[in-house]
């Protein structure tokens, strides 16, 4: 069977694959909590994260399950800050906040500009705010928001992967030129940037995704990156189920999350993170996975290389 498909994977096919979305409510994000996170060398803080209930994101990865808890059509003026205020108003303060909208912060058609003055004066007391937004969007609007804001603005931007041929299969609509022209711009105007990185994306083996996840971590730090997150892909969105009855995929092991966490780290050109939501999707071995996932929370936590698991399973 050949790597790729011999239909093309556009915006149709990945709709036509989906189930429903979740209800939502415009005026309410979809989950809030704090968690913690190294914040600097050896400082572990709580950060809050808020998932803003907005509109379905215009790209349409294949990957990508985000989606779910979206709304059809543009979310009224006022409720972004709405649900900000919502959530802040249920949770201690913290000095660090990630507001994802589950698509690009600075889409107009996402976030209103006109609703930057409310959402900035609502975050005025953390020291840190992260958001997320594909390179398209981030122009003259990530400006506005960074000299309205009080804390220091962080945009992370989702790299994928740079394998050269299946950056293009996953319909994200974006080239290394456009991750790199977007770092570049968030870099010259003092921003500091993050990038997701996908552990083994489609039609990929399982060695080939460490690799290209590893090749993926060293692109964006060279480009200027501060922090890279792996995230381990999993199934769940209709698309990637179906190319997975047909071969074209099959998730991760947790063992190579930790194989690409000791590679990034060992390199100490900056943060490495693993995604450890779901995990327990990525192990196939009951005995260890426990072990196995306080070993990358803590790897996460401290970026040291943790003793490595002893278990049977090392031998399938
Ligand atoms: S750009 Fe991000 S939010 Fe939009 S479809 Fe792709 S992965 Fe999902
Ligand atoms: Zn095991």
């Amino acid at each position: 069977m050949s790597k790729f498909p011999a239909f093309t994977i556009d915006d149709h096919w990945i709709i036509s694959h989906r189930g429903p979305k979740n209800i939502v409510d415009p005026f309410k994000p979809y989950d809030f909590f704090i968690e913690k996170e190294r914040t600097g060398h050896d400082v572990i803080e709580e950060i809050t994260a808020i998932f803003l209930t907005n509109r379905e994101c215009p790209f349409r990865c294949l990957m990508c399950d985000l989606w779910k808890n979206t709304t059809d059509t543009s979310v009224p003026e006022g409720a972004i800050p709405r649900q900000i205020e919502y959530a802040l108003s249920r949770l201690p303060q913290t000095k660090h906040l990630k507001l994802y909208n589950s698509g690009s912060f600075f889409d107009p058609k996402a976030i209103s500009t006109t609703d930057y003055p409310g959402i900035a004066g609502l975050i005025e007391n953390f020291e840190t705010v992260l958001v997320e937004s594909h390179p398209a969007f981030i122009n003259h609007n990530t400006l506005l928001f960074n000299e309205l804001t009080k804390p220091e603005l962080q945009v992370a931007i989702g790299l994928e992967t740079i394998h050269p041929e299946v950056l293009p299969r996953i319909n994200k609509k974006m080239t290394l030129a456009h991750f790199d022209k977007a770092v570049d711009f968030l870099l010259s105007n003092k921003i500091e940037t993050r990038a997701f990185i996908l552990l083994r994306p489609p039609f990929l083996s399982e060695e080939e995704g460490i690799v290209w996840a590893e090749r993926s971590i060293d692109y964006a730090f060279r480009a200027g990156v501060k922090t890279c997150t792996v995230i381990p892909v999993r199934s769940g969105n209709g698309a990637l189920e179906t190319l997975e009855e047909n071969g074209f995929f099959e998730p991760p092991d947790i063992r190579s999350l930790e194989t690409v966490m000791e590679y990034g780290i060992k390199l100490n050109k900056g943060t490495v993170l693993a995604d450890l939501w779901d995990i327990e999707h990525f192990s196939r071995c009951d005995k260890c996975l426990k072990n196995r996932k306080e070993r990358l929370h803590q790897m996460n936590l401290y970026q040291k290389i943790f003793p490595k698991i002893d278990c049977s399973c090392q031998d399938d």
